[in-house]
């Protein structure tokens, strides 16, 4: 549609951060604007309408999204955190990034076998992903499909995340 068109146009290439080589894609400016937040947080659940009963976001600008999705789609929603900040006992799954590891966190306050939606603002590797949905296989939950803002389609992180239903609203 024109309103995910401009929404699109809204989406910075900052060359060179947070180191150099990387292009990162900032989408503050499309978050800054009503109805292009709007239609894009629309946008990316559209396709999962029924399929799902609670959402999942990734720490941190994954959470902007998926709250506002799960607002509009009247789901609950689990933080899923980096490492360390989670109050209670928690299933967490480590990987790789370029330099070091990380570890993703949930709690498991949906209902066994509930069918997550999980949502991320970029797709690169696909590390984060993939780690995020084995956590949600440890808490016996099911993948209902992935949403992400903006796919970078030249990291191979869609092969990494290996979900058939993952959906990207813009991609490069
Ligand atoms: P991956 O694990 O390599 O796919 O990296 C994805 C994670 O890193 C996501 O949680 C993103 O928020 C973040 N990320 C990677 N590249 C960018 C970027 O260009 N802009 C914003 N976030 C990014």
């Amino acid at each position: 549609s024109a309103e995910l068109e401009r929404a699109e146009s809204l989406i910075l290439e900052i060359p060179d951060y947070p180191s150099a080589g990387i292009l990162f894609r900032d989408i503050t400016p499309l978050l800054a604007d009503g109805p292009a937040f709007r239609a894009t947080v629309d946008a990316l659940i559209a396709p999962f309408r029924g399929t799902f009963d609670a959402i999942a976001g990734l720490e941190a600008r994954g959470f902007l999204l998926a709250s506002a999705a799960a607002y509009a789609s009247g789901t609950g929603l689990m933080p899923i955190r980096k490492s360390g900040k989670l109050p209670r006992p928690a299933a967490g799954v480590g990987y790789s990034l370029e330099y070091g590891i990380a570890e993703v966190e949930a709690h498991a306050d949906f209902p066994r076998g509930s069918r997550v939606l999980v949502i991320d603002d970029v797709l690169a590797t696909g590390g984060t992903l993939a780690a995020a949905h084995e956590v949600l296989r440890m808490l016996d939950y099911e993948v209902a499909g992935t949403a992400v803002l903006f796919e970078i389609d030249d990291l191979g992180g869609r092969d990494a995340v290996g979900d058939p239903r993952l959906h990207t609203v813009f991609r490069s």
